[in-house]
């Protein structure tokens, strides 16, 4: 899979997307991450990207231009099955199965705003607007890097060991959190490794992650609960 990020700051990404499981899947050649400037995609001497608001107002609104060269530059490098993705704090709210159905596309184009966001006439160039929560980034790469690491992980040979994906928080019909995980010592400052785990009887061990698993849902996540997997998304 390809994933194509335009921002202004590119080199802030280079180092996050170059390590653990995202850098070795890069070297193996199942990802590929191109970071565009967006200052590339300006036609003037001064590479502006922003502007005042129509309206007025504190803050300046970033070019719709530079964006939509951007897309439709990279759109022609990019195999047929390619989605354009914007950051926003006004997106709906990006999930875990956003990130599966993703990861069969052959791309995503990732698009980054920063200072009061982008002139909204961005939204007849782009497929989804997407948040990735209920707060406010002073820019959108930290969320493109979310995209990126849930998206990637959940692209075929990128995970060495597709089941340590399929026990995890999120995954599958029943949205729920991942059961807690234990490793050695056995007792840390008197805090005991449940015996249950350490009894190589798998059939408990399995039944038992499954009742930790809802537990620490309903404590921690309890607006999961009675949630299934359709939501408020509406992209096929
Ligand atoms: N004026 C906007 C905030 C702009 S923040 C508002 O009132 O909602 C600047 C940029 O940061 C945005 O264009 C977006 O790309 C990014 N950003 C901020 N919060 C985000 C979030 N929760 N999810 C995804 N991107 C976000």
């Amino acid at each position: 899979m390809r994933f194509d990020i335009v921002t202004i700051f590119p080199e802030s990404l280079d180092g996050l997307l170059s390590v653990g499981v995202i850098g070795q899947a890069r070297d193996a050649g199942h990802l590929r991450i191109h970071l565009h400037d967006l200052r590339d995609f300006t036609d003037d001497p001064h590479r502006i990207v922003d502007d005042r608001p129509y309206g007025g107002g504190a803050g300046m609104v970033m070019k719709v231009e530079p964006f939509v060269r951007g897309i439709e530059a990279i759109r022609g490098d990019c195999g047929p099955n390619t989605r354009t993705v914007l950051l926003s704090s006004q997106g709906r709210l990006f999930q875990q199965r956003d990130a599966m159905r993703w990861a069969a596309l052959d791309g995503l184009i990732l698009l980054c705003g920063r200072y009061e966001g982008i002139d909204e006439r961005i939204i007849g160039f782009v497929d989804d607007e997407v948040s990735i929560g209920d707060y406010v980034l002073t820019g959108g790469e930290a969320a493109a890097a979310v995209v990126v690491e849930a998206t990637a992980r959940m692209t075929p040979g990128v995970v060495g060991k597709y089941d340590s994906v399929e026990s995890d928080s999120f995954y599958g019909e029943d949205v729920r959190l991942g059961a807690p995980q234990y490793t050695r010592p056995p007792v840390f400052r008197g805090l005991e490794v449940p015996e249950i785990l350490q009894s190589g009887d798998h059939a408990r061990i399995e039944a038992y992650r499954e009742a930790e698993a809802w537990k620490k849902t309903a404590r921690n996540r309890p607006d999961l609960i009675g949630l299934n997997v359709e939501g408020t998304d509406t992209d096929g």
